[in-house]
């Protein structure tokens, strides 16, 4: 056997990069999540070559102060949880430092940012090392443009799937944070094509009108509901309008897009025998909880959490979601009688 010896740096920065960016989508996930822990209200995302040639995320938020660009870099560094505690009571999308350590360990990256209270700030780094740093003007927010993913690690280039799949990949992460964040202004386009433009006026319905169609926006009703530890709010579609896959369900919870087959199950539950079998709705539903309930520390890309109180939550889901449609029928059927 070898030597047991501590990896360096780069290794280790590069061995975390796999867990945290798997794909093009991975990278405009983590720096959209980042423009929305920064307050944005403003968020443009655009990506040519299904992201592996270019991704830009540009934002309005609260940019980062020129000595702290270095940090922002280092893995396990962030500006989000301080202690113990915060880590069981995490607000922020963010928490573990290993977004921009891992993005520029496996691509080029080049920030420009602003904190507003002083000139901004350019910088590089690439394949894990800080190529160079200068004074820029900028307004206040990030501009964070992320080149040749994966030019350093073919062995990634060789898992990814097709552009088409890659793209669509992109194109629904983007999907389900607009869904998340009505009040925010998120624009994504694909080589300077609009894909998608939300007015970050605040609507669910208009949101989903532009990610979904208006169409379908037309078709949804209102959910809400909650108990003592949950609030629960969206737009679901009526039975008669579904798909033939889950794909079009999202579940936000405190504002991150997750993945729950249960809570898929308690959706389902509520439309009882009201959808046709292999039918699946389309749905975005908002959930509110105290952070204290919820682990978000049990996978790196945390789109898996732990809850307390799961079935307790799936029981208010499946609740909120028959009610609302309950109250639809009695609507309709009211409306017969007149
Ligand atoms: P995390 O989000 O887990 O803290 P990241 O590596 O994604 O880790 O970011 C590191 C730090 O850099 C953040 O904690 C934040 O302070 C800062 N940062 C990253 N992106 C932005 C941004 N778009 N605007 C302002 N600050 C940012
Ligand atoms: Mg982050």
């Amino acid at each position: 056997m070898a030597k047991i010896h501590e990896l360096s740096e780069n290794l280790t920065n590069q061995i975390a990069a796999g867990e945290v960016i798997e794909r093009p989508a991975s990278v405009v996930k983590e720096l959209v999540e980042n423009s929305i822990d920064a307050g944005a209200s403003r968020i443009r995302v655009d990506f040519v070559d299904a992201g592996l040639k270019e991704i830009v995320v540009q934002d309005n938020g609260s940019g980062i102060a020129r000595d702290q660009i270095d940090l922002a870099f280092t893995r396990h560094a962030t500006s989000k949880i301080n202690n113990e505690h915060d880590l069981f009571n995490v607000s922020t999308l963010g928490f573990r430092g290993e977004a921009l350590a891992s993005i520029s360990a496996v691509a080029h990256v080049e920030i420009v940012t602003s904190s507003g209270d002083e000139i901004g700030t350019r910088a590089e780094f690439s394949g894990g090392v800080k190529k160079s740093q200068e004074d820029s003007a900028a307004q206040k927010g990030s501009k964070i443009t992320v080149r040749d993913l994966f030019f350093n690690t073919p062995a990634r280039l060789k898992y990814l799937r097709s552009p088409r799949t890659e793209t669509m990949k992109i194109v629904d992460i983007i999907n389900r944070l607009a869904l998340g964040y009505p009040q925010i202004a998120i624009t994504l386009s694909n080589k300077g094509k609009i894909l998608l433009r939300t007015p970050g006026n605040g609507k669910l319905d208009q949101t989903v009108a532009n990610v979904y169609g208006r169409h379908i926006a037309e078709k949804m009703v209102a959910i809400s509901q909650k108990d003592a530890d949950f609030e629960i709010s969206g737009l679901i579609s009526k039975p008669e309008l579904t798909r033939s896959t889950r794909n079009f369900i999202s579940i936000l919870l405190n504002g991150r897009y997750i993945h729950n087959f249960k809570l898929n199950t308690a959706i389902m539950e509520g439309y009882g025998s009201k959808l046709a079998v292999k039918h699946y709705p389309i749905a975005v539903i908002n959930i509110k909880v105290d952070p204290l309930l919820v682990d978000v520390n049990v996978h790196p890309t945390k789109q898996e959490v732990r809850l307390s109180k799961e079935k307790e939550l799936s029981r208010l889901i499946t609740s909120a979601i028959s009610d609302s449609l309950i109250a639809r029928t009695e609507e309709i059927s009211g409306f017969e009688n007149l």
